[in-house]
């Protein structure tokens, strides 16, 4: 693939600044500052013959000339990830039940109050053995739901069989979403316990009503119970992060929910998701074909709360710019170097009667499982059937929007669950492609050199 010709990379940008011009590569993260004949090299006004040879060094290292094909170098890139021989991430769903019904949950047609049974917990356990007496000792544990603090009894006894059986320097590291509502001080004392040191708990409303709103606030303004507690928590030294998802019932509700998070003080952990429809815009109905029960009914999404990526884009670049945190901007800007676990191979899902899928997305639908954990060799044949050759097969170089994109190594084709189970063409873009020349620019101008802020 490498050629002895080397040429600009399709990926740069200049950046003009009143102190200098700062180049930037999508595809290597990188900035450097520019000399003046470089920048006209990469503007394509002086051939690149005309560089000195260590100017033309620092530029290739840099990844701003290339002697490569540079889509087909990322998608090799991509692949050595691929199938990997051990899955490194097991997400454990031990209930699919939970306290809180929200409008736009995908899990809404699947609930069951069914938990986890001992002798699922025990082929998790044997898995895990088995992987760590193989000597794969970067292990993620995350508790996943429904709610699984509904199931917080099961997870201790869970806890105790596995340091048991591992001893806790080798037990693996662990994390929980949950929607925090019942994380008060006594569970995250026994979360501690356990060794769980981060959870994802998360908000949709400003104000909160029990069961339907997950708010940060109550009506008069003080914390509301799942602020509380995550407040609690991080004052007990558990690591909380809040999603704010984001629909069309809340989208012009942002400033609120800023203000409110800020007020509350949860502001510098808190990140905004948009709600998915796995379609690529709003109010187009999708066809799911599971349950986590028989008969396998057809269910109607109509996506009706959703916002599109383009509409949602725009209120994220608002929020990020206002409110100039560059670490996340910056961190926008960084290449992904893989794909998510679950089109890599390294994540398995496991359901609370012990269907095993790829995706969190998978958590609790039937006809996207690979197997059950209880069938004979499981576990040592999930990379064999046909739901598993469907993610192997999938690759977001298959799709002429992803192929040719300008944020490609950012991206990399996004989630790959709509395309790969659902059959859904539309590219579900990052909100980064929206605004990538305004984002670059700004932190272009805003980026701190030799320790002078701009
Ligand atoms: S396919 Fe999408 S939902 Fe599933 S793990 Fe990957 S990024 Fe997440
Ligand atoms: S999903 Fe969209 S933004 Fe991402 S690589 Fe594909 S076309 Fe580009």
């Amino acid at each position: 693939m490498d050629t002895p010709y080397v040429s600009l990379s399709e990926f740069n940008y200049v950046i003009e600044r009143p102190d200098c011009t700062l180049g930037y590569n999508l595809n290597s993260g990188n900035f450097i500052i520019l000399d003046q004949l470089s920048c006209q090299v990469l503007r394509a006004e002086v051939a690149i013959e005309q560089l000195p040879s260590d100017s033309l060094g620092f530029l290739e290292s840099a990844g701003f000339l290339v002697r490569t094909n540079e889509r087909k170098a990322i998608e090799l890139r991509l692949s050595k990830f691929r199938k990997p021989t051990f899955y490194s991430h097991i997400v454990i769903t031990p209930t699919i039940a939970c306290n809180f019904r929200c409008g736009y949950c995908f899990q809404n047609d699947m609930r069951a109050s069914d938990q986890m049974s001992d002798e699922i917990f025990d082929r998790v356990i044997e898995y895990l053995i088995g992987s760590v007496s193989a000597e794969h000792r970067n292990l993620k544990l995350t508790w996943f739901g429904g709610e699984p603090l509904l199931a917080i009894d099961r997870i201790e006894q869970f806890n105790v069989k596995l340091v048991k059986a591992l001893g806790v320097a080798k037990m693996p590291i662990q994390d929980m979403i949950t929607n925090g509502s019942l994380l008060d001080e006594s569970v995250t004392q026994r979360l501690i316990v356990m060794g769980i040191k981060k959870i994802q708990v998360s908000f949709d409303s400003v104000v909160f009503k029990k069961g339907t709103h997950r708010g940060i606030v109550n009506e008069d303004g003080s914390p509301s119970i799942i602020a509380s507690n995550a407040l609690k928590a991080i004052a007990a030294g558990l690591s909380i992060v809040a999603r704010v998802n984001v629909d069309a019932r809340n989208t012009d509700l942002i400033p609120k929910l800023a203000t409110a998070l800020d007020t509350v003080g949860l502001s510098r952990c808190a990140y905004y998701a948009r709600v998915d429809d796995d379609n690529g815009g709003a109010n187009i109905p999708i066809r799911y074909s599971s349950t986590n029960r028989i008969p396998i009914i057809e269910v109607v999404d109509e996506s009706h709360v959703t916002i599109s990526r383009a509409e949602f884009a725009a209120r994220e670049k608002q929020l990020l710019f206002n409110q100039a945190n560059f670490a996340l901007l910056l961190d926008k800007l960084k290449p992904r170097l893989h794909f998510c676990g679950a089109t890599d191979g390294s994540m398995m899902v496991i359901s609370p009667l012990g269907g095993v899928s790829r995706c969190w997305n998978s958590a609790g639908r039937v006809d996207e499982e690979i197997c059950n954990i209880l069938e004979p060799n499981a576990l040592e044949t999930l990379g064999l059937g046909p739901i598993s050759e469907q993610w192997d097969s999938y690759s977001a170089f298959d799709h002429d929007g992803c192929r040719d994109c300008k944020v490609l190594p950012l991206c990399m084709g996004g989630c790959s669950h709509p395309r790969t189970m659902l059959e859904i063409s539309q590219p579900p873009c990052t909100p980064v492609k929206y605004y990538i020349d305004d984002l670059v620019r700004y932190v272009g101008t805003h980026l701190s050199i030799e320790g002078r802020k701009q």
